[in-house]
């Protein structure tokens, strides 16, 4: 970490200072916030955040006036390729399960070219909506498909996003008792050796870095059971984190129970993903005593509110629960064929609307869930302190969100409840390590219309019967 510096100890102009902001809302240890405050950034990571009167010089200056800002938001849980099939008529109403088969027979379809479109947009709107980490869980990879997580990160590097993507997996297909067809699963061998080569490859373990990979086998009902353990041994080997799917449907307890004897978190116990090296996506329908466990171990929860309202069967997350149990809770926008949107914004909204209809209006405010978008999900990717905050020696990654015109007339004693409750809102500023990837609601990155028009072209062929 660096060393906390006072504005008088910065003796060069800093890279980037944002200053003007309404608030400043550190979420740092103390959760500082800071009305008219300011933050430097040099070399990509926080140097000083400070009140008014106090600002370093700088080589640019970038304005928040009117602006809340807050660290940038960070997604735990997404399956990006899915923008190539959003809001998808023939599904848009089926349970989990016949969503699911539905759809892998146009997701079989995938490959380098329609990869890296539906990344690039992907990670352009999560920028738009003031995100600047976020993971990825690509778990299809058909037959001659070609490298796509590479191709995913070269968009983000494209675009600057700072990228979690996670080799996804599935090797259970309907022939052997699984959910998906035969064309979308790879045997056991060929997806440790890929997930391995990608580690090899791409993933950064150093303070600050740009690109991490994690394991990420789909889901109880499209793997199998050996797998997880050999997944997990390798992450192990390999020190990276471990990602997947559980609790997300009342279907998954029946199917976890007529074929291991267990309930889901108890299968994922006994294949050896107890650990705080892994997080899991949804994770609705855990019993009370399955929440402890989940704490002891240090396990994460990426929770997808939207997705989780569209398609998990009707029941809510016991967020509350979980994190008075000690288990990290992350904020995910899951994939955009079940949320079809991808706003951190409307996620953390989500949240906290979720959480006060659950357990009412004292249980969840607009700072709970900011603390999920940000210090949460930083958690759950093993990454606290370094992301999700800002304070001296944090990543310089931070939104600049607008508090201004109509919908935020006579909002004007609480900027934190105002930026959550008002709204709908979308970045004017999303700088990632002290770069602005959106700039008065702008990519910064150019090439946005031919990418769009590429990636239809994409999604027609994706769709096509
Ligand atoms: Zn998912």
């Amino acid at each position: 970490m660096t060393e906390a510096r006072t504005p008088s100890a910065i003796d060069e102009p800093v890279d980037l200072l944002v200053s003007g902001a309404v608030l400043v809302a550190t979420v740092d240890d103390e959760r500082r916030e800071i009305p008219g405050g300011w933050v430097a950034i040099t070399d990509g990571f926080v140097v000083a955040v400070g009140p008014p009167g106090e600002e370093p010089e700088a080589t640019e200056v970038l304005r928040a006036d009117g602006c809340l800002v807050t660290p940038g938001l960070i997604n735990t849980h997404h399956h990006i390729y899915q923008n190539l099939t959003r809001a998808y008529r023939p599904a848009v109403n089926g349970d989990l399960f016949t969503w699911l088969t539905t759809l892998y027979p146009k997701w079989s379809r995938l490959d380098e070219e329609s990869a890296y479109l539906s990344a690039w947009v992907g990670l352009a709107e999560l920028a738009v909506g003031g995100c600047t980490t976020t993971t990825d869980h690509l778990y299809v990879h058909p037959h001659h498909a070609g490298d796509l997580i590479t191709a995913e990160i070269a968009a983000a590097t494209e675009l600057g996003m700072r990228f979690h993507p996670t080799r996804g997996s599935m090797s259970l297909s309907e022939k052997d008792g699984g959910l998906p067809p035969d064309s979308v699963v790879q045997d056991d061998d060929e997806i440790l050796a890929d997930s391995e080569r990608l580690v090899k490859q791409h993933h950064d373990p150093s303070h600050g870095a740009m690109v991490r990979i994690a394991l990420a086998p789909c889901s109880p009902f499209s793997v199998t059971p050996e797998l997880m353990r050999e997944t997990a041994v390798l992450a192990e080997r390999l020190d990276v984190r471990l990602h997947t799917h559980l609790a997300e449907d009342p279907d998954e307890d029946v199917y976890c129970l007529e074929t291991f004897g267990v309930r889901p978190l108890e299968h994922f116990e006994s294949v050896g993903w107890g650990t705080d090296r892994a997080w899991v996506a949804h994770c609705i329908y855990p019993n009370p005593e399955e929440v402890a466990r989940m704490g002891s171990w240090g396990t994460g929860v990426a929770h997808c509110p939207s997705s989780n309202m569209m398609i998990g069967g009707g029941g809510i997350a016991p967020v509350a629960d979980f994190r008075a149990a000690g288990v990290p809770v992350g904020l995910g926008c899951d994939g955009s064929a079940s949320t079809d949107s991808a706003s951190l914004w409307m996620e953390a909204r989500n949240a906290m609307l979720l959480g006060r209809l659950r357990l009412g209006p004292a249980s969840t405010g607009a700072r709970d869930a900011l603390e999920i978008a940000t210090r949460g999900s930083a958690a759950c990717l093993g990454r606290e302190g370094e992301l999700g905050v800002l304070a001296p020696g944090s990543v310089g990654d931070l939104v600049c969100w607008p508090l201004e015109g109509l919908a935020f007339a006579g909002a004007l004693s609480d900027p934190i409840e105002a930026w959550l409750r008002c709204g709908p809102v979308a970045a004017r500023h999303t700088v990632v390590a002290g770069r602005p990837v959106v700039r008065d609601g702008e990519l910064t990155a150019p090439g946005l219309e031919d990418v769009l028009a590429r990636h239809t072209t994409a999604a027609l062929a994706m769709q096509a019967d």
